[in-house]
């Protein structure tokens, strides 16, 4: 395996048997690897790269942290918040703990002792703040050009979804990891779920009503589900 630089991006180029170029962005390490045939030029590989820069700059910037095994919560370490990632920065202070966004820096203030689960706590409580403070004015503007009303929405930590809905009762529930995706892709799960008070299946009826209030859904689908 050899590797090049583009743009200060380390990309591991590996040649194999194989009839088309692949490229990868691995979550967990954000590492990034193009896989090529075994005859394929350096001048094939640079052009080929040059075209997906762009691809490659947006999702290696979004992978690193995705990946909550990894996170210590320690001071450097990179983390999500609405759609980008933020160096971590660990204050030790005496009294209430809080957390802080500043100059694009996430800072922990917490007391001495602390330990991954607390800060890691202290964090996802702060994100939950945050989604709770974009989500009423969100939900409040699709309901005005949906003309629907949600009785409720709830944050809760899901495995598997990224939001629910209660047709009967006019309930959606969105998944806290939200927070770390960009608001456009928040937004997307907002709708999806809203879309649900008119249609309960997947079928063609909410396939295009998706499309009449989010044109490029299926775009912003594939974004989200891309790198989780
Ligand atoms: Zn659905």
């Amino acid at each position: 395996m050899s590797h090049l630089m583009l743009d200060e991006i380390r990309i591991d180029v590996v040649r194999k048997k194989m009839k088309n170029i692949r490229l990868t962005i691995y979550p967990s390490t954000g590492k990034i690897r193009l896989s090529v045939p075994k005859r394929t030029s350096e001048k094939m590989i640079q052009s080929f790269l040059k075209s997906k820069l762009d691809w490659i700059k947006k999702h290696s910037q979004s992978v690193v942290n995705q990946n909550n095994k990894v996170l210590n919560f320690e001071t450097g370490e990179n983390h999500s918040f609405l759609g980008k990632n933020y160096p971590l920065e660990i204050i030790e202070i005496q009294g209430r703990e809080k957390v802080k966004f500043e100059d694009n820096i996430i800072y922990l203030f917490v007391n001495e002792g602390s330990t991954i689960e607390l800060r890691q706590k202290l964090l996802v409580k702060w994100y939950r703040k945050q989604l709770e403070a974009i989500l009423p004015e969100m939900i409040a503007y699709w309901e005005s050009v949906m003309h629907v009303k949600v009785e409720e929405w709830r944050i809760k930590s899901m495995k598997t979804k990224w939001g629910t809905c209660n047709i009967t009762k006019k309930r959606i529930w969105l998944n806290l990891e939200l927070i770390k995706k960009t608001k456009e892709q928040l937004e997307y799960v907002v709708v999806h779920e809203m879309v649900h008070l008119f249609e309960k299946y997947h079928n063609k009826r909410f396939y295009d009503l998706m499309t009449l209030y989010l044109p490029n859904w299926k775009e912003i689908r594939k974004q989200l589900n891309q790198i989780v």
